[in-house]
This record gives C-alpha cells, sequence and structure tokens, in this order.
C-alpha cells in the first residue's frame, strides 16, 4: 500500500508546497467527493486552515516532525475544543466540547491539521456505520457495500484520499473491520497505550483510540505521535514504545513464532481463509515459523463482550438526560417525563437494545449469571492468550469472517451482526494489540484484511511484522483512485 504521509512531509519540508495549500486541495476534495461517501458528517475549514498556517510556521522555523502539516480527521466521538462532536447521534445533536481530547492536543502541537468529524455507528455501536443519525456512508471501493463500523466515516475518508490518516476508536473492532472492508490499515493499540482522555465512552474496559491510514509506517508515525501516559487518564499506561516508525525495515520475519489458532477459521468465508492461508504461506516461505494451536475460549469471547460492552455502555449512557446537554424534548410536564422523552427521542434503536441488555445483565437476581460470570470468562480469555505469547510472537487471524456487506443487510437480525465481530473483540477482552492490513480482494472485487495480534505492548513487532508483509508480499489490493493524490 502507498505510504502518504512521509512523501506529503518530504513536500512540505521542500517547500514544493505550503500546507495552507495542501489543506486547500483536501477541502476541495471534500467538497467534491462527500456527497459521494457521506464519510464526513462535520467539517472544520476554518480551523484547518488556522492549523495549516501554524504548520507553516513550524515548517518555517526548521521545527517541523514527521506529521506536521499533513491534514487528518477524528472520528465523532472524539472532543475537540469548540468542534462539533456528537457520536452520530441525536442525543448529542449540537454538542460542541468545551475542552481537547489528549490525542488532538497531541496531534495540533505537532503542526496536525483537522479537517472535520467522520461518520459513525450511533456511539460505536455497530459493525457497519447504518446506525448513524446522519445516514451511511459508504464504501469508496464499492458504493453498494458498507464502510464497515463503527470508524467507518474515517476508513471512508482515508481509502478515497479524503483525509491522510484518520483516528477512530476500537471497542470491538470498529477501527480494523472498517480498515478491512475498505482496504486499508487499521491498528488498535495496547489497552492504556493511548490516552482516552475525550474520547466519548461506550465501553470503558475495552475502548482504545486506533490509527486507521494508508500503510504501515503511516500508522506508525501517527501511533508514536499520539501513544504515551496522560495524567487525565488513570487507565493510561507509562511504556515506552520508542520510536517504532524508525524501526520499519530493519528485521525480517526469519524465526518469528507466528500461530495459528483454527477456532478463528470456523465459518469463515472459503475465499477469506484461502487468502489467510497465502499470507501465513508467504511468513513460512520467508523463514517464520508457524505453530498450529487451539483456543478453544475463543468460541466465549463473543458473549462475553456483548454482555460487558452493553453493561458497560447502560452506566456510561446514563449521563444522557436532556439536563446538561444535547436534545432535550419541546415539551414535556415535570422532570420525569423529560428525562424519558429525551431518551425516547434521543437514542437510535440499537444503543436502546444495548443500554436495555446492559441494564438487564446487571440487575439483581441476574447479575452473577450473566456480568460476574462474564467477567470471570474475561480471566478466562486473558490466561489462555497470555499462554499462547509464551509460545507464539504473533498470532495471524482473519480480521472479520467476511468481506464488506451489502448496504441494508444490518437491518436483517442484529444477532447476525454480533456475531460478524467474533474475530476482533477476543482482543478487546484481552486487551492486547492488533493490526488489520489488507492482503488481497476477493472475487466481487472487495478488499480481505489480515490481523496481526501480539502481546500487550508489542506494537513494534506486530507492526514490524506488517510492514514486512507489506514490502515484499504481491500487492493484492490496488490503492484507490480519486481524492487528493501527490
Ligand atoms: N461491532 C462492535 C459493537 O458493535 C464493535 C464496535 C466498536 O468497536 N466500537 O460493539
Amino acid at each position: 500500500m502507498r505510504e502518504l504521509i512521509t512523501p506529503l512531509s518530504q513536500m512540505l519540508k521542500n517547500k514544493e508546497i505550503s500546507s495552507v495549500e495542501l489543506t486547500e486541495k483536501y477541502i476541495a476534495a471534500i467538497e467534491a467527493d462527500n456527497k459521494k461517501y457521506n464519510a464526513y458528517v462535520s467539517t472544520t475549514f476554518d480551523k484547518a486552515l488556522e492549523n495549516a498556517k501554524f504548520a507553516d510556521a513550524m515548517l518555517a522555523s526548521g521545527k517541523a516532525t514527521a506529521l506536521t502539516g499533513i491534514p487528518m480527521t477524528l472520528k465523532d466521538n472524539i472532543c475537540s475544543d469548540g468542534d462539533l462532536t456528537t457520536c452520530c447521534s441525536k442525543i448529542l445533536e449540537g454538542f460542541r466540547p468545551y475542552y481537547d481530547s489528549t490525542v488532538w492536543n497531541k496531534l495540533k502541537a505537532q503542526g496536525a491539521v483537522m479537517l472535520g468529524k467522520t461518520n459513525m455507528d450511533e456511539f460505536a455501536m455497530g459493525s457497519t456505520s447504518e446506525t448513524s443519525c446522519y445516514g451511511a456512508p459508504l464504501n469508496p471501493r464499492n458504493v453498494n457495500h458498507v464502510t464497515g463500523g463503527s470508524s467507518g466515516g474515517g476508513a471512508s475518508a482515508v481509502c478515497a484520499n479524503l483525509a491522510a490518516y484518520a483516528l477512530g476508536s476500537d471497542t470491538g473492532g470498529s477501527v480494523r473491520q472498517p480498515a478491512s472492508f475498505c482496504g486499508i490499515v487499521g491498528l488498535k493499540p495496547t489497552y492504556g497505550a493511548v490516552s482516552r482522555y475525550g474520547l466519548i465512552a461506550y465501553g470503558s474496559s475495552l475502548d482504545q483510540i486506533g490509527v486507521l491510514a494508508n500503510s504501515v509506517k503511516d500508522t506508525a508515525l501517527v501511533f508514536d505521535t499520539i501513544s504515551g501516559v496522560d495524567a487525565n487518564d488513570q487507565t493510561s499506561v507509562d511504556f515506552n514504545f520508542g520510536n517504532i516508525a524508525d524501526t520499519l525495515g530493519q528485521s525480517d520475519v526469519k524465526g518469528l513464532k507466528i500461530g495459528v489458532a483454527k477456532e478463528y477459521f470456523e465459518g469463515i468465508n472459503p475465499e477469506l481463509k484461502e487468502a489467510i492461508d497465502g499470507a501465513i504461506k508467504f511468513y513460512e516461505d520467508n523463514g517464520a515459523e508457524i505453530i498450529d494451536i487451539s483456543l478453544p475460549v475463543l468460541k466465549q469471547a463473543l458473549p462475553v463482550y456483548y454482555i460487558i460492552a452493553c453493561a458497560e455502555a447502560s452506566s456510561n449512557l446514563g449521563r444522557y438526560d436532556g439536563i446538561r446537554y444535547g436534545y432535550r424534548p419541546e415539551s414535556f410536564n415535570d422532570v420525569e417525563e423529560m428525562i424519558l422523552k429525551t431518551r425516547t427521542e434521543g437514542f437510535g434503536d440499537e444503543v436502546k437494545r444495548r443500554i436495555m441488555l446492559g441494564t438487564y445483565v446487571l440487575s439483581s437476581g441476574y447479575y452473577d449469571a450473566y456480568y460476574k460470570k462474564a467477567c470471570l470468562l474475561r480471566e478466562n480469555l486473558i490466561a489462555d492468550f497470555d499462554d499462547i505469547f509464551n509460545t507464539c510472537d504473533i498470532l495471524i487471524a482473519p480480521t472479520a469472517p467476511n468481506t464488506a456487506f451489502e448496504l441494508d443487510y444490518s437491518g436483517a437480525s442484529p444477532v447476525e451482526m454480533y456475531l460478524s465481530d467474533i474475530a476482533t473483540v477476543p482482543i478487546n477482552i484481552t486487551g492486547v494489540p492488533a493490526i488489520s492490513v489488507p492482503i488481497k480482494n476477493d472475487s466481487k472485487g472487495l478488499p480481505i484484511g489480515m490481523q496481526l495480534i501480539g502481546k500487550k505492548f508489542s506494537e513494534k513487532t506486530i507492526m514490524n511484522a506488517a510492514y514486512f508483509y507489506e514490502k515484499n508480499a504481491e500487492n493484492g489490493v490496488a490503492d484507490f483512485e480519486g481524492g487528493v493524490t501527490l
């Protein structure tokens, strides 16, 4: 896949283009193409041009870093001071936070240029981005198909060259699965590697901000900038990752121990299995040691995820009551009716379903049978993943059991949708990092993603293994033509 950030940065440093000029190109491309893809739900072009002027000053004073002057986008659940941030929900209609998330603060300090907020499933609940109150973003690879979700707008924008990279959030696959559906790279970091301050909460023990980009190198450059401990997020961890982007390409995969768990391949589309088998063979041919393993606990991951995620969501979303911010109905007789109407009218069906499921599994009499049991099983999953990483350096798995669904498929059955998260949710439950990289197209021309999974804080290992594939394997997913090109 194409590296975009480094060549753009070179052009800026060589004064072939200024950041303001580059930003104007992105703005023009968004104005021309966003109606086709519905990737952005709000734009911040004035701010982007301000950011670009700041970047040009950094460039002029020789203080530019890798991301200085490069236009990007934030998912609509990541706060930036004064900009609409609505989680694509009617209940947060018109909401403008009065502070910056830590990730945006860090990027802004490096001269990043923020073009706007991108589309997503309402409150990040979904796998197609179709639960957005703004309507679904479309997959630039084929607009009759979804982008995946929930960070679908970011994936669509990066794929269509309407942003050089995007930040999304991944609670159960929401960065990796849309990256795989749109044929780009998506990284879900270790839980605690990136501050969640300013990320609107869905499932707090699972949520992590991640990167959607055109290539592994681009992903590493962004991760290197946004990772790190933060006093505003007590779950963030002080771990020195070093500069991962600089390590890429310095090692091969000889002797790398790659685990392949057969349970990961049960029930997946045969075309995808064949594609992943091809990638496994590629690694083996290049000297990696393939280790067949069994991970029977994987079968428990979906129910564990949907119990814990819904339980946490029911608690996190309790704050939307129409009193402090967001949507409030026009008429009501008393405060109780106001809260009832706010939540009834403000939340969409999927969010309501999850609040009800979560309230149920936490309620007295059911708590032990569901929530407590799920927490115990989560410990088993963590222990089994730990064991695997005593013998393997990384695991290879599909990112999803399928390629991009046709539009409206998700309306058919919520359970069917939940089942499609089987490959991604174990990673959030156990808190480990994983990266999705495009490997080839299926017979319909839709991209297939491979997931490389590592133990906690092994971002360097998984990104190096992904980079090796990207550089040396046959390129099976073509770069998208359109939007801003160099
Ligand atoms: N599809 C999963 C869900 O609906 C994951 C969403 C996410 O990672 N935010 O919960």
